[in-house]
């Protein structure tokens, strides 16, 4: 018997979001799992008419459907609107930001065999967006990490360590310099590490040298579990091993709804070039998934992804190849068609 439609908030966004978002449509679509697409519209788009970026009209859908897929959305730099991915992680309690980074068979990098997934506390750190002039010549912004958000991530990082079969989380910081602030956030990731001792291995780094590592020897880690800063930065450098922002998805998960979403931002300069790389975004798809207990499906899924890219006649121009965005959706689309056993698998 067939499942009831999946009713999902889509959020096509600025530059390239609204090709990709099509494109990953389209893929999921193609599974066989029922989805109902609620598409609200965010970002450059609505300021003229609504005042905002981010209309009030498009949280109260995601905290309906419970559920969001959403492309890039451009935040203007030094000025203007609040950048809306950031407020709306925090509007919604969306507080930790997974992305997993991994290597994909016939894509030219540096290892082969990368395979981590970073764990990103989403609601605090300098993110909080306190921030303020001290006189004319001077600016100040406030970093705040609480324990409760800290023991919460590293909860996170530990139970999808535990989940999904790793065996190691790594905590991430700057407790050398930060004492009182990275500190914090290392003795909440200890403490709770002690209840997972003899299950999960846990060790830490310094976020400098974490950075050497990562590019000299990205496969002694497996989950790494960051403040929101670092994790940003260090989930853009993990993508790099592994293709580029291209090929890089995330979810932003809370305790009521998650939004899905690729690690990389609108790239106006491809915007409407039918040029852009919807694997991150179809991968972002994929994650969603498997938080809706799709979990063969999007195994199914990925396996097309890879094998594409692999085979490389059809991949974007960022990984060396000519297709535009919607034929690389194509070539996905068709092998998932073409095989009963992953739509089956939806029913
Ligand atoms: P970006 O990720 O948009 O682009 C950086 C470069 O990466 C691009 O020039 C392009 O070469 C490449 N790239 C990114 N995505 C690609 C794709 N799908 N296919 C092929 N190449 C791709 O970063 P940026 O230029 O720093 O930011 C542009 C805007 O996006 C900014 O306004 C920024 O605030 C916003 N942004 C939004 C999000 C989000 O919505 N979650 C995330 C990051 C940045």
């Amino acid at each position: 018997m067939a499942l009831m439609a999946h009713r999902v908030t889509l959020i096509p966004g600025d530059g390239i979001g609204p090709e990709l978002a099509e494109a990953t449509r389209r893929v999921l679509d193609a599974t066989g799992v029922a989805f109902e697409w609620e598409v609200v519209e965010a970002g450059e788009a609505c300021i003229a008419e609504h005042g905002t970026p981010l209309p009030e009209y498009v949280l109260d859908s995601i905290r309906r459907n419970a559920i969001a897929l959403k492309g890039p959305i451009t935040t203007p730099v030094g000025e203007g609107f609040r950048s809306v991915n950031v407020t709306l992680r925090q509007a919604l309690n969306l507080y930790a930001n997974l992305r997993p980074a991994r290597s994909i068979r016939g894509l030219e990098t540096r290892y082969e065999d990368v395979d981590l997934v970073i764990v990103r506390e989403n609601t605090e750190d300098l993110y909080a967006g306190i921030e303020h002039m001290v006189g004319p010549d001077a600016a100040e912004s406030i970093k705040i990490i609480t324990r409760a958000a800290s023991e919460r991530i590293a909860r996170y990082a530990f139970d999808y360590a535990v989940a999904n079969h790793r065996h190691k989380v790594t905590a991430v910081h700057k407790a050398n310099i930060m004492k009182l602030s990275d500190g914090l956030f290392l003795e909440s990731c200890r403490h709770v590490a002690a209840a997972y001792a003899g299950q999960i291995e846990f060790e830490d780094r310094i976020v400098d040298n974490m950075c050497m590592q990562l590019v000299q020897n990205p496969s002694q880690f497996d989950v790494l579990v960051l403040p929101n800063l670092y994790g940003d930065i260090v989930s853009d450098l993990c993508a790099g091993l592994v293709g580029g922002l291209g090929v890089a998805p995330g979810a932003n998960i809370g305790m009521d709804s998650a939004v899905f979403e690729p690690v990389h931002g609108s790239a106006p300069k491809y915007a409407g070039q039918d040029r852009a790389n919807p694997t991150a975004m179809i991968l972002s798809g994929v994650l969603m998934l498997r938080h809706l207990g799709y979990v063969a499906v999007a195994d199914g899924v990925e396996t097309v992804i890879r094998d594409v890219i692999a085979e490389g006649a059809t991949v974007t121009h960022d990984l060396g190849g000519t297709a535009g965005t919607r034929e690389f959706a194509d070539a996905i689309v068709r092998r998932l068609e073409a095989a009963p056993a992953v739509a089956a698998s939806a029913e």
